[in-house]
């Protein structure tokens, strides 16, 4: 006998996420420094003065527990996204919300679609409870809505929709999404998870779809745009009967004050937002540039981060790249092993990046 006859099948059957290598790891492994991290669609600007002081001012109060209830957090994203202080749920990263949204709505014998490629945790999520996956193929590499559509029986309980999607990148237009969801049962819990929106140059603003059905939930986070992944904060917002049934699984404390404190004033930087776009921007067309003229393909991505075909395994490409000190991300568990994931980096990371690559592959680039 063996303890993992003792846990549960759907349990055991799970392949743990695999984060983004660290920097010390590597650092620790291969003795060397000046190591650079491209794997984890982190905010390459690291975070401004003003959540640095923000963070500093909370540790007075570090022997308290820590608003249980967000206030001043839920306050300024409902002042920020027009909504009413109940529509909005925050989470220890928008992780949390997913799986308290999850294990609110989805029992064993229900049905949840995403989409091939969708972001890992969702069939993460969905094991755990032992719910039932229904994988939609991906049309080029993103999400197929009408696939999706056909998918549904009357056991579906939750659709997940990355826009834009991790790890390809690709995004659908906003109509299409809302034309999705005005044409589905509103039995059906759509989960919109918007992770890289401040990316887009997205206009439609498709909070405004709330108040049409009460099924929509979207959710957001400070770990990427925002400069916060190590804080651990993101939010839904809602139908108030969502946020209200979700809130009664959350834990009590689940975002701590360094969180809430740091994502307050992150949430009024928009000079920090605009800066992380501009910078976005042209490190995306960068790495572009230099794919196109070392005659590699990627896929056109709307994020943060980027994925190139190396046309050969992926994880040898990753070794090689680490032995170099650039961390990217292999991304062999989707189901695309020769495909690597490269988060946008300052100018001078994107340039080292682009070099190993080129000199690991043999190609020419100038
Ligand atoms: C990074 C990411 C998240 C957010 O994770 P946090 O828990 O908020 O750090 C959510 N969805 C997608 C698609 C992501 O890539």
């Amino acid at each position: 006998m063996s303890i993992y006859d003792l846990a549960l099948p759907n349990i055991t059957a799970i392949q743990a996420y695999q984060p983004g290598k660290p920097i010390e790891e590597l650092e620790r492994e291969l003795g060397i420094s000046n190591i650079i991290k491209l794997a984890s669609n982190e905010n390459p600007l690291g975070p401004s003065p003003a959540v640095l002081s923000a963070m500093a001012d909370a540790c007075r109060d570090v022997s308290r527990y820590p608003d249980g209830n967000g206030f001043a957090l839920k306050a300024a994203l409902a002042k920020k996204h027009q909504l009413n202080i109940n529509q909005v749920t925050l989470g220890n990263g928008s992780n949390d919300v997913l799986e308290l949204l999850a294990r609110s709505f989805v029992s064993s014998s229900d049905e949840v679609i995403f989409s091939q490629f969708a972001f890992a945790v969702y069939p993460l999520l969905i094991q755990a409870i032992g719910a039932i996956p229904v994988i939609s193929p991906a049309r080029d590499y993103g999400h197929d809505l009408d696939a999706m559509k056909r998918l549904i029986t009357n056991k579906t309980k939750l659709i997940f929709i990355a826009n834009p999607n991790n790890p390809t990148g690709t995004a659908l237009a906003p109509e299409e999404i809302k034309d999705f969801i005005e044409s589905i049962s509103s039995k059906i819990i759509v989960i919109l998870d918007e992770a890289y929106v401040e990316y887009t140059t997205q206009t439609v603003n498709t909070i405004d779809w709330l108040d049409t059905y009460p099924n929509l939930v979207i959710t957001r986070t400070f770990s990427k745009a925002y400069g916060l992944a190590a804080l651990r904060v993101g939010y839904s917002l809602s139908h108030i009967d969502v946020a209200d049934i979700i809130n009664r699984i959350r834990q009590p404390f689940n975002v701590n004050s360094f969180a809430l404190a740091a994502a307050v004033v992150a949430l009024m930087d928009n000079d920090y937002i605009v800066k992380t776009r501009e910078l976005n921007d042209a490190g995306m067309q960068q790495f572009k540039l230099g794919f196109r003229s070392l005659g590699i393909d990627f896929i056109p991505s709307k994020g943060n981060f980027i994925c190139v075909n190396v046309e050969t395994d992926a994880g040898h490409v990753f070794e090689a790249l680490l032995q170099q000190g650039v961390i990217t991300r292999p991304i062999g568990s989707y189901n695309l092993p020769q495909h690597l994931r490269i988060s946008i980096g300052q100018t001078s990371e994107n340039e080292r990046c682009l070099s190993a690559l080129a000199k690991i592959l043999e190609l020419n680039y100038d």
